[in-house]
């Protein structure tokens, strides 16, 4: 990327913690654009004078709640040549962070945009989490309570690929042992204040791992990486039936036959349902 030609959107990713880990071309794009828009402006002013700089113009807030009016403004400025620069508070903006929205701004107006990357939560922790980096899903922050949250963790009942979400300190502990209680075995880590002086990463089963949280005040940032599940094909159909007839034998419903052999099994309640059809007895 060359950030001389005029009239492009530069998104630029900061810190995570380690002030050290803000590239050369970061700090280009940051003291070089002739408008930097971010999330905090006190947030980057703290960025800017750590390393000893001073912005070239000054700093323009665009956060979740403004992000849409400024929009125009920020196409306004790329049309007329200027070099925009995007912060976030920390990591790359549009990753949990506003910037979405002004991005397919900018591309839907025709015009430039691209980036100086770098650190992202997300990455960093999976990256050395020590789980399946092959394949993997990013769930964002959960939704706190209610059906939605309950529909994606029952999506992860068959989520062959890792999967990693954002988490407060503060409700860790209730996310883990929910999380255990329907997969105890599954591994699972808690990367937490990555690439600070407190980094710590919690590696375990979800039982372990919620036990050791139990009754801990948990402080700082935190990312939870989450195992994916055996790929549904190792387990047949064979298998799933079998599980089902034993749950009928038990005296189980079709809906409790169904709900415990997906679960038990980590296969799609669908597929379950579908085979169940013909076993039913009730
Ligand atoms: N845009 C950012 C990125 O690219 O990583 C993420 C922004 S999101 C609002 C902030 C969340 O990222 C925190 O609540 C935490 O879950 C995670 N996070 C940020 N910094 C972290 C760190 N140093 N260690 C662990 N998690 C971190």
């Amino acid at each position: 990327m060359d950030l001389t030609p005029p009239g492009q959107l530069v998104v630029v990713a900061t810190p995570i913690g380690n002030l050290g880990d803000l590239s050369p071309r970061a700090l280009e794009a940051l003291t070089t654009a002739d408008v930097v828009y971010c999330e905090d402006t006190r947030r980057s002013r703290i960025l800017y004078s750590a390393h000893g700089l001073t912005p070239r113009a000054p700093l323009q807030s665009l956060h979740e709640h403004n992000e849409l009016e400024r929009c125009a403004q920020v196409v306004a400025h790329v049309r007329a040549g200027k070099l925009v620069a995007l912060v976030s508070d920390a990591g790359t903006p549009g990753i949990s962070d506003p910037g979405e929205r002004v991005v397919a701004a900018v591309i839907e107006a025709g015009l430039a945009v691209t980036s100086a990357p770098g650190p992202s939560a997300v990455v960093t922790a999976l990256s050395i989490s020590g789980l399946s980096t092959e394949r993997f899903i990013m769930e964002g922050f959960l939704p706190r309570k209610g059906s939605e949250r309950q529909r994606r963790l029952e999506s992860w009942s068959h989520e062959a690929r890792t999967v990693v979400f954002y988490e407060s300190p503060q409700r860790l502990g209730a996310t883990l042992d929910e999380l255990a209680e329907r997969w105890p075995l599954r591994r699972v880590v808690v990367a937490r204040e990555l690439t600070k002086l407190h980094e710590e990463l919690v590696r375990g089963t979800l039982t372990s791992v919620a036990s050791h949280f139990e009754g801990r005040e948990t402080q700082g940032e935190l990312v939870v990486v989450l195992e994916g599940l055996l790929d549904e094909r190792v387990i047949d159909d064979e298998e799933i039936l079998r599980a089902l007839d034993h749950a009928f034998d038990e005296g189980a419903s079709t809906r409790d036959a169904v709900d415990e052999v997906a679960q038990a099994l980590g296969v799609a309640r669908r597929h379950v349902y579908q085979l169940a059809l013909g076993r039913t007895r009730d």
